[in-house]
This record gives C-alpha cells, structure tokens and sequence, in this order.
C-alpha cells in the first residue's frame, strides 16, 4: 500500500481515524503539524513564550519537548525525581539528559526526596501512591515555572490520557475538576498558564512518532501504575474505540467545545495557601496537608503561643512592661 500523503513510498501506518495510509518519511512533519495546529487552535503557545515542559522519562513528555523544538519554540525540560524504587527514577532521568543532548536544550532536575525528606512512595496516602505523586508533581511544576520566569508549563498528555481523565471525573460527577480539564488552562493567582500540546494526539500516534524519530524513553511501567485507575480506564476506552472508532476524538473534543455552557459562572474561588501561597479553594493547599507541613506549621503555632513566646523572652530578655499590655 502506498503512503497517501508522498504517493511514493510504502505505508508504514494505517491511520483509521483520519483515515490515512502513511509512510515513515512522511510521518513525523504530518504529526508535528497536527500538534502546531493544536496549539494554533486553542491559542496554547507562542514564539515569544519560555516554555518549561515537564519532562518524565517517557515517551510523550521526551516527544512533546522535540516536537516543540523543531517547531522552534523555546523549551526547557524539568524533570522531578521522585525516588522510585528499582532505579526507575534514576533510569527515567537518564533518558531525559539523552534527549537533553540531542536536542542541545536544558533541563532542571527537582529531587523530591531532597525537598521534601521523604520520596514520593514513602509518603502515606489513603487515595494511593499516584494521587500523592500527582499533587507533589503538580505543586513543583507550578512553583518551580512560576519562580523561574517560565511564561508557560507544558505537559506531555496525550488524548488518550486526557479522554481517561474525563471518563473518571464523570464517573464520580467532579464538577471542579471537569471544569479546570482543558488544553489550556490560564494563568491565574499564582498559577502559571498550563498547556496540552498533545491532547489531540493519540496514545498510537505518539508511540509510532517516537520509534520514527528514534527517541530514546524509558519503557518499564512504574511500578505503582498497575493499580492506577487511568490505566483500567484507558482499556474500557480502548474497547469502546475498537468498536466505534473515532470515539475518543469525539468525548474529548465535543466536551471541550460544549463545557463553558456547562460551567459557565460557576468557577470556585481560590485565595493563596498560607503556608506555601499555592492558590487553593481551601485555607490551606493539599500539597502541605500531604507532606506534612501543615502538621508542623500547626506544632509551630503552638509552640509558638503568646504565653510561651513571653516566658521565653522573659528568660533572657526581659519584655518591658509596656510591650505586655
Ligand atoms: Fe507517579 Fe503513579 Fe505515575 Fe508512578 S504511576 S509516576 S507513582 S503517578
Ligand atoms: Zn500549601
């Protein structure tokens, strides 16, 4: 079969849902202009943005950051470590300085165990390990872009991942959480503008564009994905697709395009954590309820009571009279 696109060369790939026949050569310009069109879209990105992308190791983060650098955007990557166990994080992190190299940009490394005392799996979590490793990287992607002058964070999620989000959030009817799924979400008291360069593109199309381009990613699973709520989610969808290809493009895309008729007015009110200043709807955020410095800024209060803090100085220092009333 011929590519469809050269009419030249035989096809690689067979794209049922654009209904394409493609082959190798022509494969990577046609899915790097599908993603400079999603970003023409949804008003994503421009040339002038310093663009920091979350870069995990795996393929579509270490795909997201080529594709946005051939287009000739200004990316660095950030990558956290999270402290995996088996060496994944440590492998993960190689494969991030491989493409580093390639692409001749730079990236950050955040080590979360170095931050916070404690890796990601060494936290307790009633939810499981991935919620607390969301929040956690979600909380240093954000303060990290927005202290560092990144105009914008970009994340590799594809649309197989963005259509499993939006089946779990339905399933258990989170507005907020429905409202806040978008390719774009603005910047906005204290969070820097985040963007989903890939949410058209599928999880297929990614993984042939990284062999066609011969990027290097880490191909171990997690080892805390086997319980991760996303992965039975993606195969319920997957089944759905089979059976009625197109599918997925038309959950996503008809419930981007219809949400602010949903939503409209109905956004919640956030005010900055007073701890760590992250916006939360709450007085104080999830990251430091999880990571335990709410219970130490609680201790601290205490310890730092009125009646104590005077006694204290009364030993030393006598407070003058005044000062006391
Ligand atoms: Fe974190 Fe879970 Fe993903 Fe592992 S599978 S990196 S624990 S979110
Ligand atoms: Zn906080």
């Amino acid at each position: 079969m011929q590519c469809k696109i050269c009419k030249n060369r035989k096809a690689v790939a067979l794209l049922r849902h654009h209904n394409l026949r493609i082959c190798d050569s022509c494969y990577s310009p046609w899915l790097e202009r599908r993603v400079y069109s999603t970003i023409k879209q949804f008003k994503l990105l421009s040339k002038k943005d310093k663009i920091c992308v979350a870069v995990s190791g795996g393929k579509d983060s270490l795909s997201l950051w080529t594709i946005l650098v051939k287009l000739g955007f200004n990316a660095e990557g950030l990558y956290i470590h999270l402290g995996i166990e088996g060496g994944y994080s440590d492998k993960s992190l190689e494969y991030v300085k491989l493409t580093s190299e390639k692409l001749n940009k730079k990236f950050y490394i955040i080590n979360v165990k170095h931050e916070l005392g404690k890796s990601v799996p060494e936290f307790p979590s009633k939810r499981g390990t991935c919620s607390t490793c969301g929040l956690i990287k979600r909380h240093f992607m954000n303060t990290f872009a927005r202290d560092n002058n990144f105009t914008v964070l970009a994340t590799g999620h594809n649309l197989d991942d963005e259509c499993a989000t939006l089946l779990g959030n339905t399933f258990n009817w989170e507005l907020g959480y429905l409202e806040r799924q978008s390719p774009l979400l603005e910047e906005r008291d204290g969070f820097v503008r985040k963007v989903k360069p890939l949410c058209l593109c599928s999880e297929k199309e990614m993984l042939l564009y990284a062999m066609i381009e011969k990027i290097e990613y880490i191909e171990d699973e997690c080892p805390y994905s086997s319980s991760a709520t996303s992965i039975f989610l993606k195969e319920i969808l997957n089944k759905v697709e089979n059976r009625m290809p197109g599918t997925k493009m038309r959950f996503y895309k008809e419930f981007i395009k219809k949400k602010n008729l949903m939503f409209k007015g109905n956004r919640e009110e956030l005010s900055p954590c007073k701890i760590c200043g992250t916006p939360t709807t709450d007085e104080f955020c999830a990251f430091c309820k999880i990571t335990g410095a709410l219970k130490k800024f609680r201790e601290e209060s205490v310890n730092r009571s009125p009646v104590e803090l005077a006694s204290r100085e009364g030993e030393t220092n006598p407070v003058p009279e005044q000062q006391n009333r």
